[in-house]
């Protein structure tokens, strides 16, 4: 993951622009990709898709031809999407153009205005401070033309036509926590499913430019809308944080319910938030009226939206680099993933074969308390609950343990033949 990520971060990958799409191209190699093309125009619900945007060259010179700001050094120079400009302003013009980080000196913001259009460059404020001088030269060589928009879906058949999506964003150009570390992990989670036993929903991992991918991809296959049960958003997968896992819009689903349950056994330090508490990305597209399906996010947020402070000191800024992610967080996170889906697999309504309260040592049934306490402690409560009307983590919830401890309990007694699980609810209460 960290060799893709050192491959594809230093790319100009502006929503749609030919940086985007080598980045798609590079990952479809790893893994069988499908690459999904929306032109420039196409109407998307009440969306556009628009044009391609390249930046050849841009700069920031003093009058004497001394360079301040350039954009070969550094994709974050120039506000992504911004209009070409070429002439000499005065130094008040200039500022208004010139963009800083809010709260790093030394760093360069990511800056980007798609659809209110202007030019614009950006820089430290350090860089920003020394500007002494009447005049400057400002040269941003860019151009608009139609080209298309590109998302990347890997498709992992499963026994079900009904889904469960896994999104990430590639559209943040030389950054990496925010959001090449997302992709990666979704990845990296793809090919284990690929690799993996044969599964019962299907899943999908969408790679997309924030945002205007969601919209374009779900506008073009609102047949599959139906079918999508669940999903996870991911990014900022990298840094050193606690997981966050932030509730749909839905917070009654079963996605919700289950991976909820789940999250706690798999990283003990991990917190949960509701919808838009956390972080905001395309789980709102998925999440939407007419669309509603319960897409939650999963993340590495150190300071949530609800704080007023940026998710965590690099975002949005040429900090967000390679240095701050590592090998290690972002294959925990992916074995995060890997075990909350696990979860989603496996939540199915479990229904008795037995009547009354089971005679435990007749049938040998003890959990083990130091593998397993809140199994052993639970063992009753998690029996009076099988009755076909209640999933594995329906019974979580009730009882305030992990879906792994009821999943325990629950696969005992299905070795013994004590219950069965279904997919659909199957009451086994007398009707009254
Ligand atoms: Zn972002």
């Amino acid at each position: 993951m960290l060799d893709l990520i050192n491959e594809l971060w230093f790319l100009k990958r502006d929503i749609v622009s030919d940086g985007f799409d080598r980045a798609l191209q590079r990952l479809a190699e790893a893994v069988p990709m499908t690459i999904h093309e929306y032109p420039t125009g196409e109407p998307c619900w009440t969306w556009r898709i628009p044009e391609k945007w390249t930046c050849r060259a841009a700069y920031l010179e003093t009058l004497d031809g001394r360079r301040l700001v350039d954009y070969a050094e550094h994709p974050l120079h120039v506000v992504s999407y911004s209009l070409p400009f070429e002439g000499v302003v005065s130094r008040e013009e200039l500022l208004r153009h010139l963009h800083v980080h809010p709260t790093h000196p030394q760093a360069i913001p990511f800056v980007f205005k798609y659809y209110d259009r202007d030019w614009g460059l950006c820089a430290s404020q350090e860089l920003r401070d020394s500007l002494t001088e009447d005049g400057y030269r400002v040269v941003i060589d860019a151009s608009f033309e139609p080209g298309s928009l590109k998302v990347g879906e890997v498709v992992i058949p499963g026994e079900s036509q009904q889904s469960f999506v896994l999104v990430a964003h590639l559209c943040h150009p030389a950054m990496v926590n925010d959001d090449l570390s997302g992709v990666v992990v979704g990845l990296d989670v793809a090919r284990r499913l690929l690799a993996g036993p044969p599964r019962y929903f299907t899943y999908r991992l969408l790679i997309l430019p924030e945002t205007i991918g969601s919209v374009a991809y779900l506008s073009h296959n609102e047949d599959l809308i139906p079918e999508m049960t669940g999903g996870l958003f991911l990014e900022m997968l990298g840094n050193d944080s606690p997981h966050a896992l932030q509730g749909s819009f839905q917070p009654n689903s079963r996605a919700d319910r289950c991976l909820r349950a789940a999250l706690p056994a798999l990283d003990p330090l991990g917190y949960l938030g509701a919808y838009r508490s956390i972080i905001d990305n395309d789980e709102r597209q998925f999440n939407a009226p007419g669309v509603r399906v319960p897409m939650l996010s999963l993340s590495r947020v150190e300071a949530p939206k609800s704080s007023g402070h940026p998710p965590y000191p690099e975002y949005h800024s040429s900090l967000d680099n390679p240095s701050i992610v590592s090998q290690e967080r972002l294959e925990a996170s992916r074995d995060v993933v890997l075990g909350l889906l696990d979860a989603y697999e496996r939540d199915q309504y479990v229904v008795n074969n037995f009547k009354g309260e089971v005679f435990c040592s007749g049938y040998g049934i003890w959990v083990d308390y130091r593998r397993n306490p809140e199994g052993h402690r639970c063992l009753f409560e998690i029996m009076e609950r099988c009755d076909g009307e209640r999933t594995v983590s329906d019974i979580a919830a009730e009882l305030g343990i992990t879906f792994q401890s009821a999943w325990e309990v629950v696969s005992l007694l299905q070795e013994k033949d004590l219950v069965w699980l279904s997919r659909v609810p199957h009451p086994t209460t007398p009707r009254r």
